[in-house]
């Protein structure tokens, strides 16, 4: 088998990648259960709590924002011609960030339709810990490998979005909290990335096995399985910091208590 990988099978499958690829997958996706499982989108479709969907609005936003961003650091560390993976990926990302246009504004609408004015979104106080997605993103698109970047990024954020946009995109009770007049608009963040047919996170996948080829080292493979799964984790606190909040708070109470004794 030679060592280059070249896809046969259909993009969307995961059959058609190499071994490790499919293994890696597998060992990733029960981490990703955990950030699509989360109670957060159950929450923010019955609205049992009217402050959970600002906080994760706002949240969310940096990583939102600097998406684009993180896709022009991966950019930077491609140079063409190098081998075929790269010119894959720099193909890919150039058309790529010009699709993230506009999704900054769509989700600053999202955020007003949700009741909460940009001006907080932008400069508002970040829930504690929702930091750690926009932090774990720069850091990895900014000094990791370029394999490494497009898996944690546009594999990790863009799949696991795909599959959480889709739960509150689909649910009425959600749809319903968006007077009718501007549901659309509001809503139209969501609408994009909860699109079945989005093939991004399968197109960035495929440039990884490109750039890894079909027999990767076994710690290059964990490297990047490690990324991805770093992703997924920044998700989920994101998910827990916007149903539960306090939990800085109790720490400097819990700090304050050992003080005082
Ligand atoms: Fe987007």
């Amino acid at each position: 088998m030679s060592a280059r990988f070249e896809r046969s099978g259909p993009l969307t499958e995961l059959s058609s990648y190499p071994q490790w690829a499919q293994d890696m997958v597998g060992e990733c996706d029960i981490v990703k259960k955990t950030v699509v499982d989360h109670e957060l989108w159950t929450k923010m479709c019955t609205n049992e709590d009217p402050t959970i969907t600002p906080r994760f609005v706002v949240g969310a936003w940096p990583a939102i924002e600097r998406f684009p961003c993180y896709m022009a650091r991966s950019l930077l560390k491609t140079r063409y011609g190098r081998s075929e993976g790269e010119d894959l990926a720099r193909r890919w990302l150039v058309r790529n960030i010009r699709v993230e246009q506009n999704h900054a504004e769509y989700w600053l609408n999202w955020a007003e339709g949700a009741g909460v004015p940009r001006e907080q979104v932008m400069q508002g106080q970040l829930p504690p810990g929702t930091q750690a997605l926009a932090d774990w993103c720069e850091e990895v698109s900014s000094g990791d490998s370029l394999a490494a970047s497009l898996a944690a990024v546009n594999y990790g954020v863009e799949g696991a979005t795909g599959e959480w946009s889709r739960i509150l995109y689909e649910s009425e009770s959600f749809a319903a909290q968006y007077p009718e007049s501007r549901r659309r608009g509001s809503l139209r963040w969501l609408q994009l990335h909860a699109a079945y047919d989005d093939e991004h996170p399968w197109e960035a996948l495929e440039i990884v096995c490109s750039l890894m080829g079909n027999a990767p080292k076994a710690a290059e493979v964990a490297h990047v399985a490690e990324c991805i799964k770093r992703t997924y984790i920044a998700m989920r606190i994101l998910g827990d910091r916007s149903v539960r909040p306090g939990f800085t708070f109790q720490i400097d109470e819990a700090y304050d208590e050992v003080a005082a004794a």
